[in-house]
């Protein structure tokens, strides 16, 4: 009988999460396998989610720049055309280019892959399953990183195809006539932003009365114009109850209102952790009251030698963060050090402009108690934004009354999701708005706008 493959350590779930583990604890020397069910590699994030919704946001702004503003520069590009079938294959090219360059990684660093999927038969056992049956595999570690999946909606049968996620809203063959988006978080933005630039018309439906939850206020509210101004309809305080087919269109029934008609939904409410049929029953871990795997503040779950990282546990479930807790992980593991800075975490949503925010939001402060200054400066003064013909938003830096520590900053404008970077570093290394303010930023550079934001602080910007 042929013996069982043992390995140091195990990951499940080749996501950034994973992959990333699987890579760093090989650099530092592990004997290092990673089970994935899928054939492509990268998970969610670059399969299905990030990189294929990055590409079509990429291309579609590029067809509505050609329709509507390349005339603002002196272009006349007359008879722009829309070419679905060629924009799709685009984003199906960058994601199998960036899913098989981490199959190159994974050669390179000797990890070892499995394709199936992978069950916990008890400590440091695991089975795989694939299409011919099931073999195991022995890790004196395990890494979960199994990300999540779409959350249901009570009442909405998915029908993989007219009523679907994410997924499906990343291959539509035809522009929608009418696409209703169920929830105004980041997949409902971004897909939104898709569709209506190619021509959709976009209804959101959100149950709060804002968009983007979590985000600054004054920051979401900013984008949420910005985004009536392109097109889109919010419907806010809507509470989704059911979706029933009639004919060719679906009805998107809501709580005290008339159904809205429409030809697409896209369903997007939130994810939740996948953890189904994983065996965690067989190594006596049990799940919190958000379907989420607990662990300590170094990764570990209850049972010896089993991590978690990413989606399947507590926090913001984004691909970076799932890196960070990763490498973490692993290098507490080996090293005995390793630690995630959870206040220096950006959230970015890729729309346009861009909404961006690292730490804490002027309305966590307020409500804690926290004393703070701020300083804002809208793209508007910023002579690249000019140029740019891109002067919508601001930066917004908010720092300790006392110390002047920073403590949050929320951008809406051009390239956020760029200039944000540097927000998180300055976080990172215990910044004061006055050490940002006092770096040389290049001129001229969008990236002025956070150092005149962060003279504002102390009321002295110079250009507004
Ligand atoms: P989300 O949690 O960000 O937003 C979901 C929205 O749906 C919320 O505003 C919520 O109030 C609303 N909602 C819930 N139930 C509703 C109902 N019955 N009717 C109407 N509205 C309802 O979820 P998402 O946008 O689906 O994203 C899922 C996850 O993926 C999030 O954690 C997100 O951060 C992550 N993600 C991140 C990015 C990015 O970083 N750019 C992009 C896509 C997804």
């Amino acid at each position: 009988m042929a013996s069982v493959p043992r390995h140091d350590l195990v990951v499940v779930g080749a996501g950034p999460g994973g992959y990333v583990a699987a890579i760093r604890a090989a650099q530092l020397g592990l004997d290092v396998a990673c089970v994935e069910k899928e054939a492509a590699l990268g998970g969610t994030c670059l399969r299905v989610g990030c990189i294929p919704s990055k590409a079509l946001l990429e291309s579609s702004e590029r067809f509505h720049e050609a329709k509507h503003s390349l005339s603002d520069h002196g272009i006349k590009a007359t008879s722009v055309k829309l070419d679905l079938a060629a924009m799709l294959k685009r984003k199906d090219a960058t994601v199998s280019t960036l899913t098989g360059g981490i199959a190159g990684l994974f050669k390179k660093n000797k990890v070892t892959r499995y394709q199936g999927h992978a069950r916990l038969l008890g400590k440091g056992r695991l089975v795989v399953k694939d299409d011919d049956g099931e073999s195991e595999v022995e890790g004196k570690h395990i890494l979960l990183a199994t990300g999540s999946k779409v959350a249901p909606l009570r009442g909405v049968e998915l029908d993989g195809n007219r009523i679907g996620t994410s997924t499906e809203a990343l291959t539509y063959e035809k522009v929608p006539k009418h696409l209703v988006v169920i929830g105004a978080g980041a997949i409902g933005l971004e897909m939104g932003s898709v569709w209506c630039r190619l021509g959709a018309k976009v209804t959101v439906l959100e149950y709060l009365d804002r968009i983007l939850p979590g985000m600054d206020a004054e920051i979401s509210e900013l984008a949420q114009r910005s985004l009536q101004k392109q097109g889109l309809e919010f419907q806010l305080g809507q509470r989704v109850t059911g979706v029933t087919k009639k004919g060719a269109s679906c009805h998107v029934e809501r709580e005290g209102g008339d159904p809205v008609k429409c030809d697409r939904v896209l369903v997007a409410v939130g994810r939740a952790p996948n953890t189904q049929d994983l065996g965690l029953d067989a190594v006596g871990i049990e799940l919190d009251e958000r379907g989420r795997i607990p662990v300590d503040a170094h990764f570990a779950t209850r049972a010896k030698g089993i991590y978690a990282i990413g989606d399947v546990i507590a926090g913001p479930m984004l691909a970076h963060k799932a890196e960070e807790e990763g490498i973490a992980c692993i290098e507490r593991l080996v090293s005995g050090h390793g630690h995630v800075n959870y206040d220096a975490i950006p959230n970015i949503v890729y729309t346009h402009p861009e909404v961006a925010s690292v730490g804490r939001t002027e309305e966590e402060l307020r409500d804690s108690g926290t004393p703070y200054r701020k300083g804002a400066f809208p793209f508007l003064a910023n002579g690249r934004a000019r140029a740019l013909g891109s002067t919508e938003g601001k930066v917004k830096i908010l720092a300790h009354q006392e110390t002047d520590r920073i403590l949050g900053v929320h951008i809406f404008g051009a390239r956020a999701g760029d200039l944000i970077a540097e927000a998180a570093t300055a976080i990172e290394f215990g910044a004061s708005a006055e050490d940002l303010a006092r770096a040389c930023h290049a001129h001229p550079t969008l990236a002025e706008t956070v150092k005149e934001a962060a003279l504002a602080v102390d009321g002295r910007a110079i250009h507004i």
